[in-house]
C-alpha cells in the first residue's frame, strides 16, 4: 500500500480534490484536522504550548486558542516553525497507526496544507501538488471564509510558492476555474494503482 502526501497553498482546493478522491474509495487522512484535535487534547502538546505561549494560549473551555496562536505563528515564521515542531510528530504518529488499519488499500492519501516546507513529504512514497494562480486562490478563500486579502496574503506568505513546490512535486493536479479535475484525478488514481 503506498502512502501519498497531497499538498496545495490556500485556496487551490486541495481539500475538493480529496473529496473526489475519497468518491473513488481512497481513504484520505486530514492532517491539519488531526493536528487540531491533538492540540486540544494531547497533553504533551498542551504542555508544551502552554510552556511556550503561557496558559492564555488555551481558552476557558480547554481548547487551544487559535486566532491568538495564529496571530503570532503567521508573523513570525521561527514560532511557526517551532509550533511545527511540536505538533508534526505526534501527527505522524496518528498517520502511521491510522495507516496500518488501511493496508487492504492500494494507496492512502496524506492531506495536509504543509508539506515540502516541513521536510515530511520525504516520508511519502510520492507527492501530489494541487496549484491554482493566486488571485483565484485569494477570491475562493475570502469567499469561503470571510476574511481580509491581507489576512490570506500573511498565509501565503509563510507557505513555499507553487513554481518551487512544482519542482519537488511528483504529480500536478490544475484547478483553475477553466480546467476540470475530475479526469486529471481519473487518471492519477489509474496511475497509482497501476505503481
Ligand atoms: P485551505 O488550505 O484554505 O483549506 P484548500 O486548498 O483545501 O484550502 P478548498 O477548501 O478545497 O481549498 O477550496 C477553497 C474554496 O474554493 C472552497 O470553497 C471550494 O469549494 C472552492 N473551489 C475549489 N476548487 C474550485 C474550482 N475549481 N472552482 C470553483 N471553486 C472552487
Amino acid at each position: 500500500m503506498l502512502s501519498i502526501g497531497i499538498t496545495g497553498g490556500i485556496g487551490s482546493g486541495k481539500s475538493t480534490v480529496c473529496r473526489v478522491f475519497r468518491t473513488l474509495g481512497i481513504p484520505v487522512f486530514q492532517a491539519d484536522l488531526v493536528a487540531r484535535r491533538l492540540q486540544d487534547e494531547d497533553p504533551a502538546i498542551r504542555k508544551s504550548l502552554t510552556g511556550l505561549f503561557g496558559p492564555e494560549i488555551y481558552t476557558e473551555n480547554g481548547t487551544l486558542n487559535r486566532k491568538k496562536l495564529a496571530g503570532i505563528i503567521f508573523s513570525d515564521h521561527q514560532e511557526l516553525e517551532t509550533v511545527n515542531n511540536v505538533v508534526h510528530p505526534a501527527v505522524h504518529k496518528e498517520f502511521n497507526n491510522w495507516k496500518k488499519q488501511m493496508a487492504h488499500y492500494p494507496y492512502v492519501l496524506y492531506e495536509a496544507a504543509i508539506l515540502f516546507e516541513t521536510g515530511s513529504a520525504n516520508t511519502f512514497d510520492y507527492t501530489i501538488l494541487v496549484i491554482a494562480d493566486e488571485n483565484e486562490r485569494m477570491e475562493r478563500v475570502m469567499k469561503r471564509d470571510q476574511i481580509t486579502a491581507e489576512a490570506i496574503l500573511m498565509r501565503m506568505k509563510n507557505q513555499m510558492n507553487d513554481a518551487e513546490k512544482i519542482l519537488l512535486a511528483d504529480y500536478i493536479i490544475e484547478n483553475n476555474d477553466n480546467q476540470l479535475i475530475i479526469p486529471q484525478i481519473l487518471k492519477l488514481d489509474q496511475i497509482l494503482k497501476s505503481k
